[in-house]
């Protein structure tokens, strides 16, 4: 940018910053806080980040309506944060950007009889859990403790117990929502249908949800446990191993991830492991396992574990910081030649620059039992991927800028190897939307689970055949685009309603 562009952004932001933090001093609630210091390590991502020029953070859910109306009436950008993990790389808070943070709205209530309770929109999966585990109950939270658990759950959420009791989003049963307009509006299968559609895939697309009614699974005392293992092959392991996993059958009580990392310093000596879960006991879960147990692991660690403790085993994947440019592709299978080039071309990145790329690059695969899926439970949610049950994210880390080009270069070129064997080419799906006299049948060959995606593909990889009522409703619930920093269902430019 010329030095005289960059001067008025200087001068246009510490003007808004002088006006902005006074004005909102006085309409937000006394505990709430309006500061010019961005926090250290606010994101879990540097790379892309959001630069906002006030970093503001909510006491009560009416603070969160007054900053969108106020953001409204001055035109200025803004972004929610939740538990800041969100890696889209279509952040954009240039000029006088908000950045409004949740995180304090994290309370939650139980109904009588322990079945729902009331969550406000900033709880995160570890406050949610543990909430949960003192009373002996599940929640079908996505599996990392950072995430905010409404961060995930409103692009899908997918979560290790899917199988039993269905994604994070089908988890919700209400909302309370600020929209685009800074009004409050209620939000259930029966009121507003059309928007409780639309959250649910997009929601940060239609606006902030500041509270929600879950669903909650009561678990007899001492039966709230799983086992869970880590399983460490070796290079020459991977064919067979790949083999194994692309044909293993998953129940609803299994869930498997598998990643790649290295040793570490001196060698960076690339390895697999695969982490298996089974809701149920050890013995149960080495038999449903065993094609995995009997290809002579390396290494094997693991045990039955409490729920509190399920997702502890992601806490390192929750670092903050460095820069880390994740790109995702959903497939249908695992396409045993594709997986091994995978790994070879993995290999080859982190001989490139084993000190710069070797201590947490990674390329990670969630893989979910899926049920076969009904037109009807399809329809219940904008989320358009509930035949897909295998999601990757690429993932390299490093922290100096200058290597972001070999980054991005490598991990989108590993995207499309995953998409060339997804298993989706014929993927046309019908679509029709209520009250026009249209049915399309879209193909859309590639898929990208959204909370996985990077931002630079087309919108259909991300909302499927949801985007046609997608972009209607938008119209409707957001003309002026107010919420387009999460993989605007308009591009920025694009939009004349
Ligand atoms: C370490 C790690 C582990 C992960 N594990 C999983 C996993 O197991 N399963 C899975 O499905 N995904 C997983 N993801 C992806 C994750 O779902 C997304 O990154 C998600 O967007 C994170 O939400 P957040 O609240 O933590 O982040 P944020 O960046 O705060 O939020 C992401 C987006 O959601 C919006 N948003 C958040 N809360 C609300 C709300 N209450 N109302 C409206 N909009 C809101 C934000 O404005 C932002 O646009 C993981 C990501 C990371 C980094």
């Amino acid at each position: 940018m010329p030095c005289s562009s960059w001067h008025f952004v200087s001068a246009k932001a510490a003007f808004c910053q002088n006006e902005t933090q006074q004005d909102l001093a006085q309409l937000l609630s006394h505990n709430a806080t309006v500061s010019s210091n961005i926090p250290a390590n606010f994101r879990w991502s540097t790379y892309d980040e959001p630069n906002p020029a006030l970093y503001i953070t909510a006491a009560t859910e009416g603070d969160v309506a007054q900053v969108v109306r106020y953001a409204n009436r001055h035109n200025y950008p803004f972004l929610l944060q939740n538990g800041g993990n969100g890696w889209a790389d279509t952040f954009n808070l240039s000029g006088c950007g908000l950045m409004i943070d949740i995180s304090n709205l994290n309370q939650v209530t139980f109904n009588h009889d322990e079945t729902q309770a009331t969550i406000q929109g900033g709880i995160t999966v570890r406050e949610l859990v543990a909430a949960a585990a003192s009373r002996s109950a599940r929640i079908g939270t996505a599996t990392c403790n950072c995430l905010g658990f409404l961060g995930a759950a409103l692009g899908g959420g997918q979560s290790r117990i899917d199988g039993l009791y269905g994604l994070s989003v089908d988890q919700l049963i209400s909302a309370t929502v600020v929209l685009a307009s800074g009004e409050v509006v209620q939000t259930s299968a029966t009121y507003h249908p059309d928007l409780w559609w639309a959250i649910r895939g997009a929601g940060p697309n239609f606006g902030i949800v500041t509270s929600a009614v879950v669903k909650v699974y009561p678990i007899p005392a001492g039966q709230n446990y799983a086992w869970q293992a880590s399983i460490t092959l070796s290079r020459d392991q991977i064919r067979p191993l790949m083999e194994v996993l692309s044909t293993l059958k998953l129940t609803p009580e299994m869930e498997f991830d598998f990643y790649f990392a290295t040793s570490g310093a001196p060698s960076y000596t690339p390895a697999i492991v695969v982490v298996p879960f089974y809701v149920g006991d050890e013995s149960a879960a080495r038999t449903a396992f065993a094609p995995i147990l009997n290809l002579n692991p390396v290494n094997i660690t693991g045990g039955e574990l409490p729920y509190e403790q399920w997702n502890s085993a992601g806490d390192s994947f929750c670092t903050r910081g460095g820069r880390k440019p994740a790109y995702g592709a959903s497939t249908a299978r695992l396409d045993v030649d594709t997986w091994v080039e995978v790994f070879h071309s993995y290999e080859a990145f982190i001989a490139s620059n084993p000190t710069a790329f070797g201590t947490s690059s990674t390329i990670l695969s969630e893989n979910y039992p899926r049920p076969n899926t009904s037109l009807e439970s399809a329809l219940t949610s904008s989320y358009p991927w509930r035949d897909l049950g295998r999601h990757h994210i690429i993932l390299p880390s490093y922290t100096d800028p200058a290597l972001d080009e070999q980054a991005t270069t490598w991990a989108a070129s590993v995207r499309s190897m995953l998409w060339a064997t997804a298993g989706t080419a014929q993927n046309s799906r019908s679509v029709s939307i209520p009250q026009m006299p249209l049915n399309i049948v879209l193909t859309i060959r590639f898929s990208s689970y959204i909370n996985f995606a990077h931002g630079d593909q087309s919108l259909s990889t991300m909302y499927g055949q949801s985007l046609p009522r997608l972009q209607q409703l938008k119209r409707i619930y957001d003309p002026w685009n107010r919420f387009d920093q999460w993989f605007p269902l308009f591009r920025r430019g694009d939009y004349w309603p």
